[in-house]
């Protein structure tokens, strides 16, 4: 999976994306990144990058130029096949797990991240295939979201995540939550691990994984709920 960052902001990925999971599947091949600065295709002798918007207000929008030629050149210089262009906006799609596993399909990504009061609206019509959104809110930036997004769709290439563990019982793969969690001690604050984790019966294991994962998407996620999916399947899924 290549991705492609265009943004003002290029040090912000420092750092995030070298470290853990994801930098892992960095340094495997698995994944690729290429950040590329907005501020190279800038306009004139000052690569300007901005300007004041028409129809008068506060702040500075981003002129179409750079954002246009830097995605052009992206494609130009790395070519891939099954390609999207992905503008990150508050306005955009809601990001889930349905993006992630569409995504992963791809062969490359070009997220474009935005500053200021956004992008000039010709950028969207000329070269972006989708918006994204982080959520209900607005960022100052597109670079979180699209580090966010990256990781997220990461766990879903092969050989990222790795045999020892498969995403395959995370939240929200089979629509539910994922059960809860414990490790040593087994006694913590007065607190016990619940009895059927600590004997080797693998099925009743399976069986309280499966009643408390349950019980948990119902108490904190009830919207989650509604999927035949999520029940049987994580049973048979749990292995
Ligand atoms: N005026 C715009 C927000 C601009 S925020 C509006 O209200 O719709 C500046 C940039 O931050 C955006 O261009 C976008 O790239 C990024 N951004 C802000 N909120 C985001 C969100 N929820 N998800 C993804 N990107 C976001």
């Amino acid at each position: 999976m290549q991705f492609d960052v265009v943004t003002l902001q290029p040090s912000a990925f420092a750092g995030p994306l070298d470290e853990g999971v994801f930098g892992r599947g960095r340094r495997s091949g698995a994944v690729t990144v290429r950040v590329h600065d907005l501020r190279r295709f800038g306009v004139g002798p000052h690569r300007s990058v901005d300007d004041v918007p028409y129809g008068g207000g506060a702040g500075m929008v981003l002129r179409p130029e750079p954002p246009v030629r830097a995605v052009r050149w992206v494609r130009e210089r790395y070519p891939a096949s099954r390609d999207r262009v992905v503008a990150m906006s508050p306005q955009g799609k809601r990001f889930d797990q349905s993006l992630v596993e569409r995504a992963v399909e791809w062969e490359r990504i070009v997220f474009l991240c935005g500053r200021y009061e956004g992008i000039d609206e010709r950028v969207r019509e000329l070269v972006v295939d989708e918006e994204w959104s982080l959520g209900d809110f607005v960022l100052s930036g597109g670079e979180l979201a699209a580090m966010a997004m990256m990781d997220a769709i990461a766990r879903f290439v092969p050989g990222v995540l790795g045999n020892e563990r498969s995403a395959e019982e995370d939240s929200f793969r089979r629509g539910g939550l994922d059960h809860p969690h414990y490790t040593r001690p087994r006694v913590f604050e007065g607190l016990e691990v619940p009895g059927p984790l600590l004997g080797g019966d693998h099925a009743a294991i399976r069986r309280w994984r499966l009643e408390a994962a349950k019980r948990g998407t119902r108490m904190k996620r009830p919207d989650l709920e509604s999927g035949e999916e999520f029940g049987d399947d994580l049973d048979s899924n749990a292995r």
